[in-house]
């Protein structure tokens, strides 16, 4: 009472054949990139104006990662997170670190400042820095008035 099965062996496969489908341009226009929405977060810059620019998430996340830099920071805005970080502390912190998308780019940075600081503006909120009083701020804002602000510039 076996019923045999035919249907199985009829069907001729398809052959693929190799003849290249044409090429449809590529929609223009609808590329989205991550940087080209982001928002910048944070600039690290060195004494000689290199500088690291994170967007806000990368910032927030290096923030994370690294306990706010503390362990790095020698002075810093008490009301936003500009500060004055230590090149050798913040490699090392960096380091024993989980790694972060910047991290090469961040240690490369304090690799080849060719002071002993780096210097951290933070560009996600505006800020005068009125209540940082401290050496620290001093030199910091020697370093923006030389990456551009021809006002502050002496
Ligand atoms: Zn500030």
């Amino acid at each position: 009472m076996a019923s045999v099965n035919s249907w199985s062996g009829d069907r001729a496969r398809p052959h693929r054949s190799r003849v290249s489908p044409t090429r449809r341009p590529a929609p223009g226009g609808l590329r989205t990139t991550v940087r080209a929405v982001a928002v910048p977060g944070l600039a690290i810059v060195d004494d000689d104006g290199e500088e690291v620019v994170l967007d806000t998430e990368e910032a927030e996340r290096l923030f994370a990662l690294t306990g706010d830099l503390d362990a790095a920071t020698v002075s810093a805005c008490p009301e936003c997170r500009s500060c004055v970080l230590a090149v050798v502390a913040l490699v090392d912190l960096l380091g024993d670190s989980p790694p972060h998308d910047r991290t090469g780019e961040l240690v490369q940075l304090a690799d080849d400042a060719p002071t002993l600081h780096v210097y951290l503006r933070d560009l996600s909120v505006p800020c005068r820095h009125r209540t940082w009083r401290d050496p620290g701020f001093e030199e910091w804002s020697e370093v923006m008035a030389d990456l551009g602000d021809p006002r502050a510039a002496r």
